[in-house]
């Protein structure tokens, strides 16, 4: 486990704006924003988009910052609700794709005794290796 950076914090407050910005009142459809930053120094975020077999706000950020050609990964994070005020650790299926695009991405994680960070593979031991 590592302790947050400035840089991390900042982050944070990306995905809070990408949802504060976008939070959907009436339908519920986007509640959860996240932010990715990319070797490059560049920061995309993303929502998720709700429906049976949605996107989450994980894999809309990563897959803006894969359109803008990015391909190496430095730190994610995702929070919910209408602030962004809770930060939430992924789901399964993002964690699988995490460790398919960037294993080796830090990703920002809160508990009971503060924020702190860990390597994407760390989030899915004995997972499902795809073919190369
Ligand atoms: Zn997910």
């Amino acid at each position: 486990m590592m302790l947050l950076t400035e840089r991390d914090r900042e982050l944070i407050a990306r995905a809070q704006e990408a949802i504060r910005l976008n939070y959907d009142e009436k339908t519920q459809r986007h509640t959860v924003g996240a932010a990715l930053r990319c070797k490059s120094g560049e920061i995309y975020v993303g929502v998720n988009v709700y429906s049976l077999h949605g996107a989450c706000a994980e894999q809309v950020a990563i897959g803006a910052a894969v359109t803008h050609g990015e391909r190496d990964f430095e730190t994610i994070v995702a929070v919910r609700g209408r602030r962004g005020e809770e930060i939430i650790p992924p789901c399964g299926n993002c964690r699988q794709i995490l460790r398919d695009y960037m294993p080796d991405c830090d990703v920002i994680l809160s508990t009971d005794e503060g924020n702190f960070k860990v390597r994407a593979s760390d989030l899915l031991p004995f997972s499902h290796q795809m073919e190369d």
